[in-house]
């Protein structure tokens, strides 16, 4: 039932949109709702804090604290909000000219551009630190591989939701697969992930570095600052 529910959803949403993307984005996502109903059985994951209220900083035995929870969300399996780039404010349509630090009469960012030089976000337009307060903030790309490298990662699913299960130091974290969100489409939900770093991609100043995953691997990725990602904020 929960697959054949997932299946229709995706189908509702990709047909809603119009623009060429979203027939691109048709066929996997057909495909998603196909094989979502005849993967192998995972087990499922309980979050070990599901009781006890969020948010929670986690030890995995890395050099900073992982938060149980994305931000904008009250759950661990929840996927939360989408955010641009240093943008706190979620938006209907993750395009240039809705971005934060974009001026469209002149066509230019106007900060964290190639004038300036910055690469890294500051603490005062991290989306994390701004909506969750100055003890959290958002992973650079450093803390994003140290995740990726140091711990062991589980295709699971927490209450029906698909994503990771990331175990360190005798604990772990929940990463819902929560897709991302491109102009006003939500893609690849159920199976993919894309959580933003605090870093841009140093080769061009468009583009900020997130850590992506699927069911099979996990990497690291390049979007555009305005697209909508989730965030998981670390804490030291
Ligand atoms: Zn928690």
């Amino acid at each position: 039932m929960r697959c054949i529910t997932l299946y229709i959803q995706m189908k509702k949403k990709v047909f809603t949109f119009s623009r060429i993307f979203s027939a691109i984005a048709y066929v996997p996502m057909l495909s998603l709702g196909l094989t979502a109903c005849t993967q192998d059985e995972i087990e499922e994951y309980t979050i070990p804090c599901a009781q006890e209220g969020h948010v929670h900083a986690v030890d995995l035995g890395l050099s900073v604290k992982w938060a149980c929870c994305n931000v904008g969300a009250t759950s661990p399996e929840e996927f939360g909000g989408y955010y641009a780039w240093g943008d706190p404010v979620e938006k209907d349509s993750c395009i240039w000219t809705k971005y934060e630090w974009y001026n469209d009469s002149i066509e230019e960012i106007i900060k964290y551009n190639d004038l300036d030089g910055k690469t890294a976000l500051e603490a005062t337009d991290d989306v994390a630190q701004t909506l969750w307060g100055d003890e959290w903030r958002m992973p650079t790309q450093a803390e994003m591989k140290e995740l990726m490298d140091r711990c062991t990662w589980t295709w699971t699913s927490v209450n029906g939701v698909y994503g990771y299960r990331v175990s360190g130091n005798g604990n772990s974290i929940f990463l819902p697969a929560a897709g991302s969100q491109y102009e006003d489409l939500y893609t690849s939900q159920g199976s993919q992930g894309c959580y933003m770093s605090s870093t841009l991609y140093g080769d061009d100043y468009e583009l900020e570095i997130c850590l992506g995953f699927n069911k099979k691997d996990r990497y690291t990725i390049n979007s555009d600052r305005c697209d909508g990602h989730t965030i998981r904020p670390v804490k030291k």
